[in-house]
């Protein structure tokens, strides 16, 4: 039996074919031209799975799964109106798909998706207690307990980009001011970079700069990984994890950034009690985790049945 994923981002869908065994058989990537709306999107998407589903009978395909940008409610499969979808406010994306296929179809949280990636055949495999965060333009989460990946009641379950961690911090752009997302993302690596060197840089060239020896980049740097250490902290003393995934673009930056946060986690006075060092490792699955995540979602939803 075989599984659709689908990874819809701000820029490009993803579609893919999984087997069981995890391995992902066909994919495809299409621009999502989302500033053509939801029905113009979702036509698109349905291009992509009309695409992979060609080369398979109907009863050998278990499900779509769909990871999209939050907010979403993956209990009743609609879409929230997420910052780079425009014109997305409510829209039944699960419903829509399965009235076109006939099939089951799910839908949940980009970065829950790439935690069930990387929980299930990536760099989580074997933990029982993972936290998954990526960091690339945003932050997200995916918190695995008892082997599972979590969901709260409304769709908001492990935000960790969205908790605070300086309330005087930059204004997020859901409003909020020093979320994590806001203080440490690529996006805020960008802006503070751009602040520092007085003209638009990117978090790829502050990364650069601080590994060849720029002072001003590796003091940006070392701000965002601060936060970053200070986001891992509550979530260690939230979620008690035995693995700390990494993913997003931002994880590139490598030793620094896993160095920094080890040191961090070192300095929780209060996890000194119980005697653990958290293990923190790169995510495995790269961009692929989404679209992995995502087609995962039928086959796991088989199992529990
Ligand atoms: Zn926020």
């Amino acid at each position: 039996v075989y599984s659709i994923g689908v990874d819809l981002g701000g820029t490009k869908i993803c579609t893919g074919v999984l087997d069981e065994q995890g391995t992902l058989l066909h994919s495809l990537e299409i621009p999502t031209l989302a500033e053509g709306g939801p029905d113009a999107v979702i036509a698109r998407i349905r291009q992509t799975i009309d695409e992979v589903l060609d080369r398979y009978a109907q009863d050998e395909i278990a499900g779509i799964g769909v990871g999209a940008p939050g907010p979403l409610n993956p209990h009743t499969g609609m879409v929230l109106g997420p910052p780079n979808l425009p014109g997305w406010d409510s829209i039944p994306l699960r419903d829509e798909l399965r009235q076109m296929y006939s099939l089951p179809v799910y839908l949940e949280n980009d970065a829950n998706a790439a935690a069930v990636a990387e929980h299930r055949y990536g760099a989580g495999v074997g933990s029982r207690h993972m936290v998954y965060i990526t960091v690339s333009t945003g932050i997200g989460g995916g918190v695995v307990i008892d082997g599972q990946v979590r969901q709260g009641a409304a769709g908001g379950f492990a935000e960790i980009g969205h908790t605070i961690v300086d309330p005087a911090g930059a204004r997020c752009r859901c409003g909020n001011r020093g979320c994590l997302e806001a203080v440490a993302s690529g996006t805020a690596i960008a802006r503070m970079g751009s602040e520092v060197y007085q003209r638009p840089v990117t978090a790829e060239q502050v990364a650069e700069w601080a590994a060849a020896g720029d002072a001003k980049a590796q003091q940006v740097l070392d701000t965002a990984f601060r936060y970053l250490g200070i986001g891992l902290i509550n979530v260690v003393n939230l979620f008690d994890p035995d693995l700390i995934v990494i993913g997003g673009g931002v994880a590139r930056i490598g030793q620094p950034l896993f160095g920094a946060l080890r040191q961090a986690l070192r300095s929780n006075y209060f996890r000194k009690s119980y005697g653990m060092d958290v293990p923190i490792v790169p995510a495995q699955l790269g961009s692929k985790a989404g679209v992995i995540g995502a087609a995962a979602l039928p086959l796991l939803a088989r199992e529990r049945a």
